[in-house]
């Protein structure tokens, strides 16, 4: 039985003080951490923050960076390491997000290798996945995934991949109000289960979380987490309101 995981991706869309309100809000309001894992995105600015409140409060929830650098260190102005965001508190990054590789052309093939990075460092990884309406209307969504998953995976041992959260996010559906139906993302879920299980056994597969992304709201969230892969839910809009949150958090009541 796989826990739900309810994360909230914040984007660039909070100040400092803006996130560390979200956060110190969200840790007020009673979660019963037993039944659902819990973590958060915020930007680079605001992570140690939003680290050092949840620390500070002892509450297991997870902080994440919303991207890293391929590099480890060195000359490479802009840019952020693993080790930087893991020592201002983050314990996870997001890695494949359809907003870096579509408008920062990411490829598989660096999101296989900042996978790789993340890991070396202690960082556990959410790894996005998912088509575009290009795709979808081509009748090829599930190739698509498929590849992405086996090349952003490539070379991750077996001993690595309980470290791995995979995040299904069409890439239609995200800020555009359209979500997949459930039928729909269950399907893929399901494909994406498989294929895990071809790369590291049932076993492992069956451990993997899959969550879904893309317009999740707490009217919808139900009937995605009522299927049997789908896990949790990478959110970003829905996470930025405390309210509209903790409904997400406590989607079973
Ligand atoms: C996301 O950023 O991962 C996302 C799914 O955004 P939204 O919930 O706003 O569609």
């Amino acid at each position: 039985m796989r826990k739900p995981y309810i994360y909230g991706n914040w984007k660039m869309n909070l100040s400092a003080a803006e996130s560390a309100d979200l956060i110190s809000s969200l840790l007020a309001i009673k979660i019963d951490f037993n039944k659902v894992d819990v973590g958060v995105a915020p930007d680079f600015c605001s992570l140690k923050k939003v680290a050092e409140t949840v620390h500070a409060m002892d509450y297991p929830v997870s902080v994440a960076a919303q991207n890293i650098s391929v590099e480890e260190k060195g000359a490479f102005t802009g840019e952020v390491s693993a080790a930087m965001v893991a020592s201002a508190g983050a314990d996870t990054v997001i890695l494949g997000h359809s907003e870096r590789r579509t408008i920062y052309g990411e490829t598989d093939k660096v999101i296989n290798e900042k996978v790789k990075t993340a890991l070396r460092n202690k960082l556990d990884v959410i790894l996005c996945v998912g088509e575009t309406l290009e795709e979808r209307e081509g009748g090829v969504a599930v190739e698509r995934v498929i590849y992405q998953v086996g090349l952003c995976l490539q070379d991750i041992k077996m001993d690595r991949i309980d470290r791995v959260t995979l995040a299904y996010e069409p890439v239609w559906a995200i800020v555009t109000g359209k979500t997949a139906t459930p039928a729909d993302a269950e399907e893929i879920h399901g494909k994406i289960r498989d294929h895990l299980s071809k790369m590291y056994g049932p076993v492992v597969a069956k451990k993997v979380r899959i969550l879904y992304g893309g317009s999740v709201k707490p009217d919808n969230i139900s009937a995605l987490m009522m299927r049997e892969n789908i896990d949790g839910a990478l959110v970003g809009g829905a996470s930025l309101d405390v309210a509209s949150f903790v409904k997400l958090i406590n989607f079973n009541g």
